[in-house]
C-alpha cells in the first residue's frame, strides 16, 4: 500500500506518543492508588492502636474499658467515613459487632492477622480496607478484633481519575495525529513543489532550475544539489552536442576535399601524372579521416572502459623500453632520464599509461624542429612522476586549458600544416582521469613544453 510521507510521520509519532502516554497515565494511576491506600491504612492503624487498649476478651466475655464512650462512638451509626468493628473468638465465630455493619460480617483471616497487613474486600455492597488483630488476656490469645474502614471515597476518587485518563487518552492521540498530519504536510510542501518542477524539466528546457528557497536547511541544500546536478547535465549535454558538431565538421572537410578531387578527375580524361597527383591528394584525405576515426574510436573506448584494473608496474624498465620503441617509430631520438637509482613501482593500468605517453611523445616530436631534444624523465618526490619535455614551439598561456578540449588545435599548428586531429590530448586527459593520474602542463611560447604525470598514493 502506498502511504504518503506525511501520513507515515503522523502515524509513527502517534504510535510513540501513545506508548509514552499510556506509560505515564499508568504511572499516575498507580501512584494515586498507592497514596490513597497508604493513607487509609495509616488511618486504620490509628484505629487499631486506639481500640487495642480499649477492648479485651476475658474468659470468653467482652470487656470495654470505656463502655459509655464505646456506645456513643462513631461506629454505632452509618457515617460518611465510618469504622466497622467486629469481635470474634479464635475460630472466627462472631461475638459482637458494631451496629453500622447491619446484617454483614467482616471476613475472618488469621493469616492476614499474622502478617499484620490490611486488605481490601467487600462487605455487602461496600468496599472496605480491613485489619485483624489478636485480642490477648494476660498474654494468652482469646480472640480477634476485626476493624474495617470504608474504601468508597477513595474508590470513587480512583475511578474518577481512571475515567478522566481513559477519556483524555484517545482525545490526545486523535488531536496529536491530526496536528502532526497537518504539520508534516506543511513541512513537505516545498518537496512537492521541487518534485513537480523537476518532473517538468526535460532535455528541451534543461536550462530551467528549481526555485531556490534561500535557506540553508535540508530543503535548501536539496534544491541546490538538484540545481547543480541540472547544471552539470546541461553542460554535459552541451559538450556532447559540441563534440558531435565538431566531429561532423572535422570529417566533412577531408570528405569535401575527396569529393572535389574526384569530381575534377571525372570531368575529362587526364594524363597519368595528373591522375597520380589527384589520387595522392584523395589518399591524404582518406588517411586524415581514418586517423580521425581511429582517435574517435580510442576516445569512445576510454569512455566505456571505466574501472580499469590496475597492476604493479616498474616504471624505469617500462619507460626505457617505451622510449626505444617511439625512437624507432618516429625516427627521432627520445632521451630517457631517471632521477632515481632504484626501481619505482606504481599501481596502474599499463596499456592506458602507454597510450598517454605515446600521445605526449608523438606531440613532443611533432611540435619540435626535426632533431630537437625530447626527454622522457622519471622521478620520485613524495610519489612517482613522469615528465615529457620538449624544446619545440611551446604553447601560448591562453591556450594551455583549451588544448585538452576535443578537436582544439592551436592556429599555428593548422597554419604550418602539421598533421593532427585535435583529439590526442583529449584522450590523454580522459585516460589520466580514469587512471587517477594528475596531468599538468607548463609551457613557454618558442621555448618548449613539459607535460607532467603525477601518480597519487592510490594509483
Ligand atoms: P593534435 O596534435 O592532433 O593537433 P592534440 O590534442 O594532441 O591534437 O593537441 C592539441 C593542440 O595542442 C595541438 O594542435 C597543438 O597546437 C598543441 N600541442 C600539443 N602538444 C604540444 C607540444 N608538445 N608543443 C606545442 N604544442 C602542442
Amino acid at each position: 500500500m502506498n502511504t504518503s510521507y506525511k501520513e507515515r510521520i503522523a502515524r509513527r509519532l502517534t504510535w510513540v506518543t501513545a506508548l509514552i502516554f499510556s506509560l505515564v497515565f499508568l504511572l499516575i494511576y498507580l501512584v494515586a492508588n498507592f497514596t490513597v491506600v497508604r493513607n487509609i491504612d495509616r488511618e486504620l492503624q490509628l484505629e487499631v492502636d486506639k481500640h487495642k487498649g480499649e477492648i479485651f476478651l476475658v474468659d470468653g466475655k467482652i470487656r470495654f474499658l470505656y463502655l459509655n464512650e464505646w456506645k456513643q462512638m462513631e461506629h454505632t451509626q452509618l457515617q460518611l467515613n465510618p469504622i466497622f468493628i467486629e469481635i470474634v473468638d479464635l475460630e472466627g465465630n462472631s461475638m459482637d459487632r458494631s451496629p453500622n455493619l447491619g446484617e454483614n460480617h467482616l471476613t475472618f483471616s488469621p493469616e492476614k492477622a499474622k502478617a499484620e497487613e490490611a486488605w481490601t474486600q467487600k462487605i455487602g455492597s461496600r468496599e472496605v480496607r480491613q485489619r485483624q488483630i489478636p485480642l490477648l488476656n494476660a498474654g494468652k490469645q482469646e480472640g480477634y478484633l476485626l476493624l474495617a474502614k470504608s474504601f468508597e471515597d477513595s474508590r470513587e476518587l480512583l475511578d474518577n481519575l481512571r475515567n478522566v485518563l481513559l477519556l483524555i487518552y484517545p482525545l490526545i492521540l486523535v488531536s496529536l495525529y491530526l496536528s502532526m498530519r497537518y504539520l508534516a504536510g506543511k513541512s513537505i510542501e516545498p518537496l512537492e513543489k521541487i518534485s513537480l518542477k523537476t518532473n517538468l524539466i526535460t532535455q528541451q528546457n534543461l536550462n530551467e532550475r528549481v526555485p531556490e528557497t534561500g535557506t540553508n536547511d535540508e530543503i535548501g541544500q536539496l534544491t541546490r544539489a538538484i540545481n547543480s546536478l541540472l547544471g552539470r547535465l546541461e553542460q554535459a549535454m552541451q559538450r556532447e552536442k559540441q563534440f558531435t558538431s565538431d566531429a561532423s565538421h572535422e570529417l566533412r572537410t577531408p570528405l569535401a576535399v575527396l569529393r572535389g578531387t574526384l569530381e575534377v578527375l571525372i570531368r575529362k580524361p587526364r594524363s597519368a601524372e595528373e591522375y597520380e597527383t589527384k589520387v595522392k591528394t584523395a589518399l591524404v584525405s582518406i588517411d586524415r579521416m581514418s586517423a580521425m576515426l581511429d582517435q574517435l574510436l580510442a576516445l569512445a573506448r576510454v569512455e566505456n572502459g571505466k574501472n580499469l584494473v590496475k597492476e604493479e608496474l616498474e616504471l624505469i624498465t617500462f619507460l626505457e623500453e617505451l622510449a626505444d620503441k617511439i625512437t624507432e617509430e618516429q625516427a627521432q631520438p627520445i632521451q630517457f632520464q631517471s632521477l632515481v637509482g632504484v626501481p619505482i613501482y606504481v599501481a596502474t593500468h599499463e596499456k592506458s599509461l602507454e597510450m598517454i605517453l605515446q600521445n605526449l611523445l608523438e606531440n613532443a616530436v611533432k611540435y619540435s624542429q626535426p632533431g630537437g631534444e625530447v626527454i622522457l624523465r622519471v622521478g620520485k618526490e613524495r610519489e612517482a612522476f613522469i615528465e615529457v619535455v620538449d624544446s619545440g614551439s611551446g604553447i601560448a598561456s591562453e591556450y594551455l586549458e583549451q588544448i585538452f578540449d576535443p578537436f582544439f588545435r592551436v592556429q599555428e599548428a593548422l597554419d604550418h600544416g602539421i598533421p593532427g586531429t585535435g583529439l590526442g590530448l583529449a584522450i590523454v586527459k580522459k585516460l589520466a582521469q580514469e587512471s587517477s593520474i594528475r596531468l599538468s602542463v607548463s609551457s613557454e611560447k618558442g621555448k618548449g613544453s613539459t607535460f607532467r604525470l603525477d601518480f597519487n598514493e592510490t594509483s
